[in-house]
């Protein structure tokens, strides 16, 4: 018998002028890249981060493999980048012949372990991919003294780290590159989008020539060519000026969101402490000099057992809830490149082990209960 209403695990929601600024876009006649809406989001998030250009682009994952590219990653070289995330963060090298290296993470972040990351560069590492997991700022200070020792760009894959804050600077503004990702998972939404960030102004203007499917289309627009042409490799990265409308509206709702998403970050965090500490559950960890940015909230739980008995009870009260990453190395694509069991120890441990709660800017605290005295209970 089920008579309350299902707490989904996620859910995307307008937050604010969303529709109205669509429709706008349909009356400027604009529908497609790099149109009003567009330049209006990419000035908001370069003003928010410090950057020094940033594009918007169909997807994270378009804005890594742009980062591939513009690193000109070659077959042979190398990546680092943790088994611990996105298919993406590997993918967007292995398009270009790279091969992955993966490091493992830190055992109270979940961020790469920069310790282990110096122990794998080699004279063909061409760039080093770091997560902020769950918003949490990784060591960046140490990651920037390895990238400059080795003369390896640093990569920051922003998905989940968007206005949060690393030593009081914004993450995504340490890197050579960071991306963003607007998928309805995130903080700030568009269903499907992304960005570049640029924070090396050398690879400004070749980022717009592969945006523009490898043309100078966008020198042509500022009068600099008297035609345009194909001159560089490149692909159809940009995002509709349509989706740029409803991300605009979400850009413009970020305090709200960010305040809406780390009231309910609190809220477990004091709600599950004490039953954290009777049943051996872990809560997230936040280092001193970081600000986190409230994207997810999850537990590890003492085996995978229970942790995948909670997935089952918490789904029996109709609460949605879900785990990640199965580690990089051990998929099928990861076994190709010669990993193994074993092979990242703390990644492989805390894959079994975490589970995430419903976070959504929707979610109340009636909903909150009702998910705290379900662990509680199966718990207790
Ligand atoms: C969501 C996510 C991505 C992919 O984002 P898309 O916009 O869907 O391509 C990449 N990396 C991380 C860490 C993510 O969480």
């Amino acid at each position: 018998m089920r008579t309350e209403t299902e707490i989904s695990f996620n859910s995307p929601e307008l937050m604010g002028q969303e529709l109205e600024f669509m429709q706008e876009a349909v009356a400027r006649r604009h529908l497609s890249g790099d149109g009003y809406f567009t330049r209006l989001c990419q000035s908001r998030l370069q003003e928010a981060l410090g950057a020094k250009k940033v594009l918007l682009t169909t997807s994270c994952t378009a804005a890594l493999e742009m980062s591939a590219i513009l690193l000109d990653i070659q077959p042979g070289d190398e990546v680092i980048v943790p088994s611990f995330t996105f298919v993406s963060g590997a993918n967007a090298f292995v398009l270009r012949g790279a091969k992955p290296v993966f490091v493992d993470i830190r055992r109270d972040t979940l961020n790469l372990d920069e310790e282990l990351v110096e122990t794998k560069i080699s004279p063909r590492t061409k760039a080093i991919v770091v997560v902020h997991y769950a918003g949490v700022g990784c060591e960046m200070e140490r990651f920037l003294q390895i990238g400059e020792k080795h003369g390896v760009p640093i990569i920051e894959d922003n998905a989940h780290g968007l206005f949060g804050k690393y030593q009081g600077r914004p993450l995504g503004s340490f890197g050579t590159f960071a991306t963003q990702s607007f998928h309805e998972t995130k903080n700030v939404i568009c269903g499907e989008g992304g960005a570049l960030v640029i924070n090396d102004s050398r690879y400004a203007e070749r980022a717009e020539i592969l945006w523009e499917k490898g043309t100078n289309r966008k020198k042509f627009f500022a009068g600099l060519v008297d035609k345009y042409t194909w001159v560089d490799i490149g692909s159809s990265f940009l995002l509709s000026d349509l989706l740029a409308a409803f991300l605009l509206a979400q850009l413009d709702q970020s305090l709200k969101i960010q305040s809406l998403r780390h009231g309910i970050w609190r809220y477990y965090y004091e709600g599950l402490r004490s039953v954290a500490g009777r049943f051996s559950i872990e809560l997230p960890q936040i280092p001193a000099n970081c600000e986190h940015a409230a994207h997810l909230f999850y537990l590890l739980f003492s085996s995978r057992s229970t942790r995948d008995e909670t997935i089952s009870f918490l789904r029996s009260r109709g609460i949605g809830s879900a785990f990640h990453y199965l580690p990089l190395h051990l998929s099928p694509m990861g076994r190709r490149f010669g990993y193994t069991d074993g092979d990242n120890p703390v990644t492989e441990d805390v894959s079994e082990r975490l589970l995430r709660l419903p976070l959504h800017n929707r979610l109340t605290r009636e909903d909150q209960d009702r998910v705290i005295s379900a662990i509680a209970e199966l718990h207790g």
